[in-house]
């Protein structure tokens, strides 16, 4: 593919430092080089063992690179051999760096609304225009996207001037704030949309491995062929959210190009979290990665159903809810409520109950909604249930 097109002015302008160019020679040069080169402080004199958490400039712990990799093939065999993986902190930075390469003013983005409230935080102040693709309880609709896309022909997508989305962002596996996961067959019919006008797709997948029912569908990377899916995926809800600690994975010009963002910003990811978590991949082995994995849908499928359970007690007359097959959300509309901001915001504090507005994840905030998020991650079941038993109560004062 030719990724020339899809990269900002500004990305493209990105060029990368000479000391680090440096930085790779002095590694394959031999012991007798002396290199007054580098401008990085001596590490004898930190009070810790920082020889061992040293990286170069931008670069990941090589042992953790060999883990994710073994991770990607094993999940996703990315089908193109172009693919590469680049470490980020947290999936939110490498989000918000592939945004940054790809995402010009004017540009028309498409999403699947309501959405992930930080990418619209993100997108918003690029100046470009977001596009929604309906969804239902399977994810994105590749008959609504096919519609959409309508107003463009194929053949003119690669004309200098085309206003022709180049990027299409989704959430495929318990979508925030949804909860929704996309069938195989969904998946397929808009990667097909997605090489007939030859866009880019950006799987932001941090819930992957909380899906609740196999077979899991395969994700978009595994599908690539063209080298068209960027991948972003997550330590956050798998290890530890306070790590900061993700992966990119995709075309490895694309990547090179992510590397250069993320350069001169973070520099490089937190080489102490990075040698922890490639410690403890390592010392688990894939075995021991497995059971960690189920032993977390074990738990969250359980706070799943106690949250449905609860739910169901309390909130059948006033709401409705899909249940989600991964994640952490509940997406709940309140019926009889024609915006959930000044229910939230103004009265559920009264009632001790806190959600978030379904407001909060629209492309345009002030537009009513009338659902709300309910995260069956953190409370107890007895919590929920007390929550959703306030909740109830709420609705049925607002309604009258
Ligand atoms: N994408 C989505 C859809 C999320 O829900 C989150 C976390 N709330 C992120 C990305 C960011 O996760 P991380 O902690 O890896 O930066």
């Amino acid at each position: 593919m030719n990724y020339a097109r899809f990269v900002t002015a500004m990305s493209a302008a990105r060029k990368p430092s000479f000391i680090r160019t440096l930085t790779v020679l002095e590694e394959c040069s031999p012991l007798s080089l002396i290199s007054l080169a580098g401008g990085c402080p001596n590490p004898d004199t930190f009070p810790f063992l920082s020889a061992s958490i040293q990286v170069k400039m931008a670069s990941p712990i090589p042992e953790l690179l060999t883990c994710i990799k073994r991770l990607q093939k094993r999940f996703h065999n990315p089908p193109n051999p172009q693919t590469d993986v680049c470490v980020t902190t947290g999936s939110q930075e490498g989000i918000c760096k592939v945004f940054e390469m790809l995402v010009s003013p004017g540009d028309n983005v498409l999403l699947s609304a309501p959405t992930y409230g930080s990418t619209l935080n993100m997108l918003q102040p690029l100046g470009c225009n977001l596009i929604n693709v309906s969804s239902d309880e399977h994810g994105m609709v590749p008959e609504a996207l096919r519609e959409v896309l309508s107003r463009w022909s194929p053949s003119e997508v690669h004309k200098p001037n085309s206003s022709a989305p180049k990027v299409l962002y989704t959430i495929p596996n318990g979508d925030n704030p949804t909860g929704v996961s996309m069938t195989e067959q969904r998946k397929r019919e808009v990667y097909e949309l997605a090489r007939l006008y030859d866009m880019l797709i950006i799987e932001d997948d941090p819930y992957y491995f909380l899906q609740f029912d196999k077979p899991w569908a395969p994700s978009f990377l595994s599908m690539d062929v063209d080298g068209r899916v960027i991948r972003t995926d997550s330590f956050s809800k798998i290890l530890s959210s306070g790590l900061r600690l993700g992966f990119i994975t995709g075309p490895k010009p694309l990547l090179d190009r992510v590397l250069l963002h993320v350069e001169v910003s973070t520099i490089h990811t937190s080489s102490f979290t990075q040698l922890m978590v490639s410690q403890l991949l390592h010392s688990w082995g894939e075995q021991g990665f497995l059971q960690h994995i189920e032993g977390l849908i074990a738990f969250y499928r359980k706070q799943r159903d106690a949250m449905l359970g609860s739910a169901d007690k309390w909130l059948k007359d006033v709401a409705e809810w899909h249940s989600p097959s991964a994640g952490m959300f509940l997406w709940i509309k309140l019926k009889g409520i024609r915006d959930t901001q000044q229910l939230i915001r103004e009265k559920a504090l009264e009632k001790e109950v806190l959600l978030v507005p379904g407001g909060e994840f629209m492309i345009n905030s002030s537009e009513p909604c009338s659902f709300v998020r309910a995260s069956f991650s953190v409370s107890s079941p007895e919590q929920m249930d007390e929550a959703f038993r306030r909740l109830s109560l709420l609705v049925k004062e607002a309604q009258c």
